[in-house]
């Protein structure tokens, strides 16, 4: 370790993120590559966003507007929730850092699962706390009363992705909201909704209600999935006006781009008819490539999300590697415990066919030598 770097930095570890399309080119030299590895949307960004953010290039030379107020308002009405209710930031991600920054000192403690969205972890450890890690039930789901009784008077945070990464499941409605009505004082739940958008909205808590109630409670969301914006960077979060004020304190002031501002206001004023429709195929294409994985021999868990999470008798690190050699970019999970799971993000019905082609050859040991 370098001397003079924070003690709390040694126990955190780089975050892994998923092979992107110009390093498995330069690795394997491939012509086709289909990358279904980073849950990323195959549809964006939709033509109003596309219009509007090659205007906004001519404006690059000045600041965006730290105030945010248009895009805020707009997120706001979709919640029914005025703009002082909404932050904003440089994708989720930097607002689950902002949050870190927000909550956590040396000594306290942040409750999550495992296994969950790696960046958690990381924060918290960066930040000096102490991790409690509460193990997925037997059938993969949170287990969120776990977390509840982890809370000591030391807890601080409870980091909750729903639906989860890697395993795409949603928790029940009910139980989530029950939690975050328990919290004790001082006692804050993160709920990561990056995959919300792909979930069945009668099935997600009501954030207005819980907000309005006065929970603790911080809702991140992302333009990253649903919206097709992952290269432009912006998150966002809903919380009390009050929280709003203490997160916009902490980020850095100009936390968004002109860029990913401009794409996100246009798409959340234009976009509505092309954002349904990238939905609505993910959910058809997430239905038929289950389908087809189970018909493979895969086990696969009920997705909420634009991923598959499947498990198969063999090594998946293997699988993937071999996929990989196919030109197919797939997330093995063994780094979360599971040996013979893959994640795998819904593409297009053409990407899921070469992605299905691809594993059924890899399966089948098909010009391998042996699967
Ligand atoms: N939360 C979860 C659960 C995610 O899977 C991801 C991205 N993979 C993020 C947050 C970060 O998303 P963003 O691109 O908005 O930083």
């Amino acid at each position: 370790m370098i001397a003079g770097v924070r003690n709390a930095i040694r126990l955190a570890t780089p975050y892994v993120p998923g092979k992107t399309v110009e390093e498995v080119r330069r690795e394997l030299g491939l012509q086709k590559i289909v990358k279904l590895g980073s849950n990323e949307n195959p549809y964006g960004p939709f033509p109003a966003a596309r219009r509007a953010m090659s205007e906004e290039i001519g404006r690059l030379n000045t600041y965006p507007d730290v105030s945010f107020r248009e895009i805020k308002s707009l997120i706001g009405e979709r919640f029914g929730l005025g703009p002082e209710w909404v932050a904003i930031s440089h994708g989720a991600e930097g607002m689950l850092q902002t949050l870190g920054k927000v909550f956590l000192e040396p000594g306290d403690e942040a409750i999550l699962s495992f296994a969950t969205y790696g960046l958690y972890r990381e924060i918290s450890l960066v930040m000096g706390a102490t991790l409690k890690e509460i193990l997925l039930k037997d059938d993969l789901s949170v287990n969120l009363r776990g977390m509840e009784r982890a809370i000591t008077g030391r807890a601080k945070l409870l980091w909750l992705n729903n639906p989860n990464n890697p395993t795409g499941l949603l928790l029940p409605k009910k139980s989530v909201e029950n939690v975050i009505k328990r919290l004790p004082r001082g006692v804050w739940l993160v709920l990561d909704e990056a995959y919300a958008e792909f979930a069945s909205p009668a099935e997600l808590p009501s954030i207005r209600e819980l907000l309005e109630a006065g929970c603790n409670l911080i809702v991140v969301r992302t333009f990253s999935k649903a919206w097709g914006l992952a290269g432009a960077r912006i998150g966002y979060a809903l919380a009390r006006p009050e929280m709003v004020r203490i997160i916009d304190t902490v980020s850095e002031p100009f936390n968004a781009n002109r860029i990913a501002i401009a794409g996100a206001s246009a798409s959340l004023k234009s976009d509505e008819a092309a954002f349904n429709e990238a939905i609505a195929a993910t959910v058809r294409e997430r239905q038929r490539v289950a389908k087809a994985l189970h018909d493979m021999g895969g086990s696969v868990l009920p997705s909420h999300t634009n991923f598959l999470f499947v498990t198969f008798r063999t090594e998946s690190g293997d699988v993937a590697g071999k996929l990989l050699r196919r030109g197919v970019i797939v997330r093995p999970c063994g780094a979360w415990g599971f040996g013979s799971s893959l994640r795998v993000t819904v593409g297009t019905p053409e990407q899921n066919d070469f992605f299905l082609e691809a594993l059924r050859g890899v399966l089948s040991g098909d010009g391998e030598g042996g699967a």
